[in-house]
């Protein structure tokens, strides 16, 4: 059997070339990490869930016009995805001031900010991805003018779908983080929402409890992560059938 070629393993996922070109194979792992890989534990499942949940919330906006690199969900723990050119930012839109808004500008956690908030980071684990501006941005050429512009119309319209959907099942998004790649269609250029958007990239809250359904669950040891998780692919019903009896998953393929 032919051995696939690795293109590269990050923190929580393994990406391989896809069978055909532009094509790349992305794998979650069961792997977890927080404060920069300072913390790290493997949690049995974790990337079969969020395996689903980024493909449910990909498919979505794809169903909405929001360009995405998701193509399908390959098996368990695999999705085929568009290869793109990924810029160098985390994106992070907030609707309630948490985690390190919070910590930077003394706003309680779970205060309403009166217009979604988007801020970047620059991805680098070695700097800690650091927040930037966009005066950073366009002097050391991460992204063009109409990237950015682009950027803030995807990031917007994906905290609107995402808002709704899981409003919808009685959980508050509270932030989240995505990443956008550059594709091209013959002389065009585009930007695609890429990477993943689950509950390790969102910060997700009980509406009526105020639980956390999210990674803040593992960051701040505050119980079982898959639980948690679970209980976001099971309101969203996206559930794979055979997830509670079979905690360490196998590849179909
Ligand atoms: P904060 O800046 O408050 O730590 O994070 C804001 C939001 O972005 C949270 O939903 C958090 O999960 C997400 N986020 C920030 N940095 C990263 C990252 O490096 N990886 C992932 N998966 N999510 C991130």
């Amino acid at each position: 059997m032919a051995r696939r070629k690795k293109i590269y393993e990050g923190k929580g996922k393994i990406l391989y070339e896809g069978p055909e070109p532009g094509t790349i194979v992305q794998y979650f792992k069961d792997d977890a990490t927080a404060f920069n890989a300072q913390k790290k534990d493997v949690i049995d499942g974790k990337g079969v869930l969020n395996n689903r949940l980024s493909e449910f919330f990909m498919t979505g906006l794809n169903n909405i016009g929001v360009p995405t690199h998701f193509i399908r969900r390959l098996n368990m723990r695999e999705q085929l995805v568009r290869s793109c050119e990924i810029i160098p930012l985390e994106i992070i839109v907030r609707n309630y001031a948490a985690g390190s808004l919070s910590t930077r500008l003394g706003i309680e956690e779970g205060t309403p900010l009166p217009r979604p908030i988007v801020e970047y980071c620059y991805k680098d684990d070695k700097l800690g991805d650091p927040l930037v501006t966009e005066e950073h941005i366009a002097a050391f050429g991460w992204a063009s003018q109409q990237d950015m512009d682009d950027i803030l119309s995807l990031s917007l319209r994906v905290n609107d779908f995402l808002s709704g959907v899981m409003m919808a099942v009685g959980i508050r998004l509270v932030d989240f983080k995505i990443e956008c790649g550059r594709v091209y269609d013959g002389d065009f250029q585009r930007l695609v929402v890429a990477d993943e958007i689950s509950p390790d990239s969102c910060r997700l809250w009980d509406i009526e409890t105020g639980q956390k359904l999210d990674k803040d669950v593992f960051r701040r040891d505050l119980g079982n992560l898959t639980d948690a998780y679970t209980e976001v692919a099971r309101r969203l019903g996206v559930l794979p059938k055979n997830t509670m009896q079979m905690p360490k998953p196998t590849l179909i393929n």
